[in-house]
């Protein structure tokens, strides 16, 4: 049987040569007869392979690359793939992101682990298809006591999949897991994503260590931050504009008896209040939702991440200390990094970055597809 070919253009051929996953549908000259989901070989116009990559016709990145051989079976070596990325987090604490979509070099499959219970997103229909084989292999390998598909996310409308949130194992989608020192309830099918953020959680218990005398955690959710730094002894005051959120921090900090003041509000607005009224902190987060969710919304991002660093360092006090971060995936490290220092230099405080931090090791960046490297964090100290 001979296998569907994807004929790139020139600018395609050399897109994908650059090393770069992702092919844009107008870097196609020859689609692929094959099904959504199917693995394609591609090659360039004058026939030269280019390696194998998975096929979404909806999709305007119609085609991300797969790291399979040449003339591995496609479902065997997406099997082989998933185990790899599981060996490669042997060593990891319960709470863990076990695949990372492309950087894993499985297009669309992100696979979390919960303590006991996994939560995955399969938003390519590479992924898709092939979404029980993984699910059985998941079970098999790791015995969870429950399972949940997570696709109810906006990118499975643009590849042509369901919205699709349900328990494909067991019957209770919360499940209770350590996080640091802290235990952690997390509810698999209504938290956020794929029902909590691993990324930040090396952060958090940075943040425990670094912090000093009051904090102020903005941007809280459910309080990641600021439940590391109460049970470290700290003081904290966590912010968020949803009333849902809080109250799960209000759960986490009962089940950790721990305390922390939760206020509902506008960070914006209440950083104003806070520098009218002349109220300091000593050590303040800053950890907001991706201010730029496409690339024409850098400009506006860029502002905003400057107005609350500024109002931040205005709010600390000698000796200070800022843990700000950025989870825009088009908002470059550099970008970000300028922001923070004109609002440094605007609030004319003398500040070092002692921490430059990102995801954990177990959300991996893509060397070959920058905009893996999403998270971006900077442990700042005042002095
Ligand atoms: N710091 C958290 C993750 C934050 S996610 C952690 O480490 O786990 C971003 C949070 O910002 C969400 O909970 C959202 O409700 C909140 N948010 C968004 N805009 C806001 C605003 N203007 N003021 C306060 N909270 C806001």
């Amino acid at each position: 049987m001979t296998r569907p070919v994807a004929t790139l253009t020139r600018k395609g051929a050399r897109r994908r040569r650059g090393g770069h996953p992702w092919i844009y549908r107008s870097d196609i000259a020859r689609a692929p007869e094959a099904p959504s989901g199917a693995i394609v070989d591609l090659r360039d116009a004058s026939g030269r392979g280019l390696g194998r990559a998975a096929w979404s016709e909806k999709s305007l990145i119609s085609l991300r690359a797969v790291p399979l051989a040449p003339d591995e079976d496609a479902d065997a070596g997406w099997l082989r793939l998933v185990d790899a990325a599981l060996d490669r987090r042997a060593q990891r604490p319960p709470c863990t992101r076990l695949v990372n979509a492309d950087a894993d070099g499985l297009p669309g499959l992100v696979i979390d682990r919960f303590g006991a219970g996994v939560s995955l997103q399969a938003l390519t229909p590479a992924a898709f298809s092939r979404l029980d084989a993984v699910v059985a292999h998941i079970a098999a390998r790791l015995s969870p006591t429950v399972i949940a598909l997570r696709n109810d996310s906006r990118i499975a409308g643009l590849e042509g999949l369901p919205d699709d949130k349900r328990l494909l194992l067991g019957d209770d989608a919360r499940v209770e897991a350590p996080v640091g020192a802290l235990t952690w309830a997390f509810d698999l099918l209504e938290g956020q994503k794929t029902g909590g953020f691993l990324d930040q959680l090396e952060n958090h218990r940075l943040a425990a260590e670094f912090a000093r005398g009051d904090c102020l955690d903005c941007f809280t959710y459910e309080g990641g931050f600021a439940l590391q730094m109460a049970a470290a002894g700290r003081p904290v005051i966590a912010v968020d504009s949803s009333a849902p959120a809080l109250e799960r921090l209000a759960g986490h900090a009962a089940r950790n008896g721990l305390a922390v003041e939760a206020l509902e509000a506008n960070v914006f607005d209440l950083l104003r209040v806070y520098e009218r009224e002349g109220r300091t902190f000593d050590t303040i987060v800053l950890d907001p939702p991706p201010f730029a969710r496409n690339r024409k919304a850098i400009e506006p991002a860029t502002r905003a991440y400057k107005e609350i660093n500024l109002r931040a360092f205005k709010l600390l006090r000698p000796g200070g200390r800022l843990i700000t971060a950025s989870c825009s995936a088009h908002m470059s490290r550099n970008g970000f990094e300028a922001a923070v220092l004109s609002a440094a230099a605007d609030a004319g405080v003398w500040a070092q970055i002692i921490h430059r931090r990102g995801a954990p090791p177990d959300h991996p960046v893509l060397l070959t597809a920058p905009e893996t490297d999403y998270l971006k964090a900077l442990f700042v100290q005042v002095v």
